[in-house]
């Protein structure tokens, strides 16, 4: 409204289109507050006839907020042609309503050549952005279900191990209460079973709380994390999956000094399951996962390392590819999950693989405080 263009009298900009595109996207609150700043910013600009404007523009957003439902239940080409409609109704309706009520209506019809090509032109702009719009919708979208299935992979994939580990501290008790039931049982030895007893259950229990809170659904929640305790929950969760598979689990915390970063708690732990998780499936029944945090001048490391098989060159440049994967069962959108939520959390992630030797993933972050400050 600031630059118009003059076409010999007839003056005009591109307000419709902020209008079309806040309303369809923004719903009616941004729909008004567009027209009330159109409104305020034409009388301050000192245009005349300021309440005929307002006035004329009125039919036309009515019209766009009756076909709202209309426009978000159609495909992209029909969002598209919509929208096009749309930005060419607002302002052929209202300029028409406009000049009438100012009786120069033949300004209209003055100057068509000119006048159409303000309409495509406008036309064109919104079509585009309008295909951008839905292009990074969708994407984002899909890239949030592709996390979310992922993780109910996860826990699919954990719940053979979570159910074996279980079986263990119930064995054990049920073999414990059994001896409880001997007569002749002196007092030390029934604390003894007692003790034994009641540590399993806790155990179990353990367990199975780790389990659900991964299974959970996840407010996303931008905050401080503390790397170590995450570590120390991603090392329990492991923990089952990786007995089950006779991997012992290593972990050295880096304790000077507390790691903070920045992002969301449970994607953060997702991404480093996952990675984890990976290494376990690479020792082919036997290793050693190591995990380890520490900190640089400006950054703080996560180091995931194992002994399985390790990959070649090529197959490291691969990682994060959608649906690359070796493995029978294997989804191959781990990977991507785990790089895409370190990527948004200003992470580098950097691979280091020897085939028949082992893998290691080093993570590095920036720092948290600093972020804030
Ligand atoms: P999936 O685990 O479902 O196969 P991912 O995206 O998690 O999918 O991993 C993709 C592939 O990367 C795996 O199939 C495997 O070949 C390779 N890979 C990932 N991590 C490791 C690792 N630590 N050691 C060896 N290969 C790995
Ligand atoms: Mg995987």
């Amino acid at each position: 409204m600031s630059f118009p263009i003059n076409l010999d009298g007839l003056i005009y900009d591109f307000r419709s289109i902020p209008l079309v595109l806040g309303s369809l996207y923004g719903g009616i609150p941004v729909l008004i507050l567009l027209y009330l700043t159109l409104i305020l910013y034409r009388s301050f600009m000192g245009s005349p006839n300021e309440w005929i404007y307002a006035l004329s523009i009125i039919p036309s957003l009515i019209v766009v907020v009756f076909s709202l439902r209309l426009y978000h239940s159609s495909r992209l080409y029909r969002k598209i042609i919509l929208s096009v409609i749309f930005i060419t109704i607002i302002k052929l309706l209202t300029f028409s309503i406009y000049l009438a009520s100012i009786l120069q209506i033949e300004l209209l019809f003055t100057k068509p050549i000119a006048t159409i090509e303000t309409y495509i032109l406008q036309g064109i702009i919104v079509g585009l952005c309008v295909y951008l719009i839905e292009f990074l919708n969708n994407h984002f979208h899909m890239q949030e279900e592709v996390a979310k299935s992922e993780k109910i992979m996860i826990v699919s994939e954990m719940a053979a191990a979570v159910a074996h580990e279980i079986r263990n501290p119930l064995t054990v008790i049920r073999g414990f209460i059994q001896l409880l039931g001997a007569e002749e049982l002196d007092k030390e030895k029934k604390n003894y079973y007692q003790k034994i007893s009641l540590e399993e259950l806790d155990r179990a229990q353990v367990i199975i709380t780790n389990y659900l809170s991964l299974a959970k659904p996840d407010p996303e929640m931008i905050e401080i994390i503390n790397v170590n305790d995450e570590i120390t929950y991603l090392s329990n969760i492991l923990f089952t999956y990786s007995n089950y598979n006779n991997i012992q689990i290593v972990v050295a915390l880096f304790e000077d000094h507390p790691l903070l970063v920045v992002g969301d708690r449970y994607k953060f732990r997702q991404a480093l399951i996952n990675i984890g998780k990976n290494a376990i499936e690479a020792m082919n029944n036997e290793g050693i996962l190591e995990i380890r945090t520490n900190k640089t001048n400006d950054s703080i490391v996560i180091i995931i390392s194992d002994n399985g098989i390790g990959m070649t060159s090529e197959q490291i440049k691969r990682l994060g590819i959608p649906y690359y994967s070796t493995k029978d069962k294997g989804t191959g959108l781990g990977t991507m999950v785990s790089f895409g939520i370190i990527r948004k959390m200003n992470g580098k992630i950097h691979v280091t693989s020897e085939l028949g030797k082992g893998t290691m993933y080093e993570i590095s972050f920036p720092e948290g405080d600093r972020f804030n400050t």
